[in-house]
C-alpha cells in the first residue's frame, strides 16, 4: 500500500531518495509505533512525501492499513544517505518491496532530466508483487535514458501469465544490462538475503569496486 502525506506548509525538504521514521502515536505494538521507511515519492513532487509498505499483520501495519484519508501521522527526517548520484549511470538493484527508493529516484531522473543513463533490474516471486510496475513502464517510456527490466522467481504460484525472465538477479543477468554503460554506479535495495547475494555478486564475479556500491537493507520482516 501506498500511503501520500501533504507536506503544504511543513517545509519539509529531502534528497532523492532518503527514508522517514513514522510514527502512529498510541499503537500498541511489541516493537514500537514507529518503523524506517525508505520515500517511494521523488523531491520533484513537491506538494506531498509517499511511502509504500508492505502490510503484515503487526499491529503497527494494520494500523497504517486502517489510516483514513485526513488522518496524520508523525513523520520525522528526512534521514539516510541513500542517495542518487546525478553525476553518473545507474544501475538499480531492487528486490521485492525495496523498489520503493527507486521509483522515487527514476521519478525524480525524469522530471528534472539531470541524470544520464538509469538501468533497472527488479524481481519479485510473482507478477502481482512487481509494485509500481505499470508507473515504471510508463517512466520508461517518456526517457530514452531510462530502461526497466523484471524477473520473476516464482511463476508457477500466481494464476497471471507470465512471459518475462524467470529466475534470480544473477551476475550475468547483472553484467548484460550494466555493460553498455560508462562507470555505472550500482545501488540496492532489498530484504538482508538478497542485498547480501547482490552485494557479493558485485564485489566477487563482477568486480566492482566498494566505492561504486550503494545498499539500503530493510531489515524487520
Ligand atoms: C532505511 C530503511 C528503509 C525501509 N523502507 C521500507 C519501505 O519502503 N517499505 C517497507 O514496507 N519497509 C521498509 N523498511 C522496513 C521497515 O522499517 C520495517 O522493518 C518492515 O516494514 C517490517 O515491519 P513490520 O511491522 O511489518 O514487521 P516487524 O517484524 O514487526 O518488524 C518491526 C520492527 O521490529 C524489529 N524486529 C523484528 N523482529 C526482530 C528481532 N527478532 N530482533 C530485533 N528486532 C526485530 C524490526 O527491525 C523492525 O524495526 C525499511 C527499513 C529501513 C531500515
Amino acid at each position: 500500500m501506498t500511503f501520500h502525506f501533504s507536506t503544504e506548509g511543513s517545509g519539509f525538504r529531502y534528497l532523492s531518495n532518503q527514508a522517514i521514521r513514522l510514527a502512529l502515536p498510541g499503537v500498541d505494538d511489541p516493537w514500537g509505533a514507529v518503523r524506517s521507511l525508505s520515500l517511494s515519492s521523488s523531491p520533484s513532487e513537491t506538494d506531498r512525501l509517499s511511502v509504500t509498505c508492505k502490510i503484515s499483520d503487526t499491529p503497527f501495519k494494520q494500523a497504517l492499513a486502517r489510516l483514513q484519508p485526513g488522518e496524520t501521522a508523525e513523520i520525522y527526517g528526512p534521514l539516510g544517505q541513500f542517495l542518487l548520484d546525478v553525476e553518473r549511470p545507474s544501475v538499480f538493484i531492487a528486490g521485492g518491496i525495496g523498489i520503493t527508493p527507486f521509483r522515487g529516484m527514476l521519478r525524480y531522473a525524469v522530471d528534472t532530466e539531470i541524470a544520464p543513463e538509469q538501468r533497472l533490474l527488479y524481481s519479485a516471486r510473482i507478477p502481482e508483487e512487481l509494485v509500481f510496475r505499470a508507473e515504471l513502464d510508463s517512466i520508461a517510456r517518456r526517457s530514452d535514458r531510462v530502461q526497466v527490466h523484471y524477473t520473476v522467481t516464482r511463476p508457477a504460484e500466481s494464476p497471471t501469465p507470465w512471459g518475462g525472465r524467470v529466475g534470480r538477479i544473477d551476475p550475468s543477468w547483472i553484467q548484460e544490462l550494466a555493460e553498455p554503460l560508462d562507470r555505472p554506479k550500482y545501488y540496492v535495495a532489498g530484504l538482508p538475503e538478497m542485498v547480501n547475494d547482490v552485494v557479493a555478486a558485485l564485489q566477487g564475479p563482477l568486480g566492482i569496486p566498494e566505492d561504486d556500491i550503494d545498499y539500503e537493507v530493510f531489515r524487520g520482516f
